[in-house]
């Protein structure tokens, strides 16, 4: 049987567009791909490098006030204007998008501006009604934030909504305590918003090391989010031109906007599975085998719609091992126990890599070698910000577990330690490197005497 297409993806974001321009480019395959929006996907048009650039745009006031700690006595930041960001913003995403689109027609990917579901186990409908036929299928279509189902939650925002904004809201409510949630809120206090953040837990970023959820959860509170702990709204509903949100508790408040960030699902509704054999798990993702191989032999899916681990380099991963394997004759699997990752919070960031404390405990027995101090730069200027870093290291083979930062620049940390890690490396190679002195990443090498030690369940 002859096909239209050896590959045809759907969807252009980080995990799709890597792979068809590998199993085109590198590897000679006739790609097509198809994107309901803008080329790019979440990370590039509404997620990762708009939200880092708000990271930035936010760290004003901060700076501001640690440059008058070094002698810049009437150091200000001044007023924000959101317009003139936004139109920055949006012209950088555009050349963006722009490189992206030129990178998959360098490559000879054809691409099709419209949805496209699944019609069978080699076809695809595309939204002018037409079809194609392929030998293969990659489903690439990420994830849609997952409402939690209270009376009036349309009313409130998504984070892709943020972006858009003509204005900045005076009062803002976010619900959540996760990724989305503390970005954002460290975001809208930095830019002078009235930011009130409610989690229905007791410290944010569950699912991190808990010493540095803690030391998060204080800053958040520090850089002027008004954090409310074990809230959870029940209900939201139009008043004049804001939102009433009742809380289950029984309280209302008035907030001149409300933002969900209550996690994402899998981007899987509406696709056509019902066509196909394809399985699914739990909230609709997904299911593939360590090649991203549904159990039909044509179809394979990658990235944030499979729910493995959902950050975008792992996505690349997933795209590039795919078209390596099946158009390169190059095998190849992505190891997803290993997988670094940053919350971009301001002063300190959170990364970590491994195992968190708890996780490490319940393993087994582990030394923890950790240090809590305030850093030259901020100490100097009169700050009680405190960096945490730390190291989760097996007696038995002296192998480094974990590692866990909560400071500056946290996330270009752990990509380095994120190597020697992901090569095995063992706490006496860590020791045996010279520091670069002065930086706080130094403590990193220079912890010597174990801080604790567990035992383990048994212990
Ligand atoms: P997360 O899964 O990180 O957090 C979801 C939050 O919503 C949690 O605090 C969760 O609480 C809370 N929640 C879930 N259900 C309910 C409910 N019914 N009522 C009240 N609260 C609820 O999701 P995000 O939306 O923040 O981010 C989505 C994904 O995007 C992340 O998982 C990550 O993969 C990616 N991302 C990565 C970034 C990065 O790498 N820096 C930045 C932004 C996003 P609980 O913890 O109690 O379950």
């Amino acid at each position: 049987m002859t096909f239209d297409y050896d590959l045809f993806v759907i969807g252009g974001g980080s995990g799709g567009v890597r792979a068809a321009r590998i199993a085109a480019g590198e590897h000679g395959a006739k790609v097509g791909l198809a994107e309901e929006s803008r080329m790019g996907g979440t990370c590039v048009i509404r997620g990762c490098v708009p939200k880092k650039l708000m990271i930035f745009a936010s760290q004003a006031g901060l700076m501001s006030d640690e440059m008058r700690g070094y002698g810049w006595c009437d150091a200000q930041a001044g007023s924000f204007d959101w317009p003139i960001f936004r139109e920055k913003l949006h012209a950088e995403l555009s050349r963006l998008e722009v490189i992206y689109r030129a990178g998959l027609t360098r490559a000879g990917v054809e691409i099709h501006d419209q949805r496209a579901v699944l019609d069978g186990h080699h076809q695809v409908r595309l939204a002018d009604g037409t079809t194609r036929t392929a030998r293969h299928i990659l489903i690439a279509t990420g994830g849609r934030p997952a409402p939690i189902g209270i009376p009036g939650e349309e009313l409130a925002m998504i984070s892709d909504d943020l972006f858009l904004m003509d204005r900045l809201p005076g009062r803002i409510l976010l619900v959540g305590g996760g990724f989305i949630a503390c970005e954002f809120a460290t975001i809208l206090a930095g830019l002078g918003v009235d930011t009130v953040q409610a989690y229905r837990g007791d410290a944010v970023l569950r699912g991190f090391d808990r010493e540095a959820r803690d030391l998060a959860t204080l800053q958040l509170s520090a850089v002027g989010v008004d954090l409310r702990l074990g809230v959870t709204p029940a209900a939201l509903e139009r008043d004049g031109d804001g939102i009433r949100v009742r809380f289950e508790d029984g309280t209302d408040e008035r907030f001149d906007a409300v933002l969900m960030a209550t996690g994402r699902d899998p981007y899987t509704r509406g696709l056509g599975l019902e066509t196909t054999e394809v399985r699914t798990g739990r909230n609709g993702a997904i299911e593939v085998d360590e090649w991203s191989q549904t159990c039909v032999p044509s179809i394979f899916a990658v990235g944030d719609v499979t729910d493995r681990v959902n950050l975008t380099p792992v996505a690349i991963r997933e795209g590039h091992a795919f078209a390596d394997t099946v158009f390169g004759a190059r095998p190849r699997t992505v190891d997803h126990t290993l997988v670094a990752s940053a919350v971009y919070l301001r002063p300190h960031e959170l990364a970590t890599i491994g195992l968190t404390e708890e996780e490490a405990k319940a393993r087994g027995p582990v030394d923890v070698f950790a240090t809590t101090f305030r850093p030259m730069r901020s100490m100097f200027a009169g700050s009680d910000a405190k960096v945490m870093m730390k190291l989760l290291v097996d007696p038995a083979d002296d192998r480094v577990l974990g590692c866990h930062i909560f400071g500056p620049e946290a996330g270009e940390m752990i990509q380095m330690a994120a190597v020697a890690i992901t090569m095995g490396a063992t706490k006496a190679q860590f020791d045996a490197t010279v520091a670069v002195h002065p930086t706080a990443a130094e403590e990193l090498v220079t912890m010597r005497a174990p801080t604790r030690r567990h035992e383990g369940v048994e212990g």
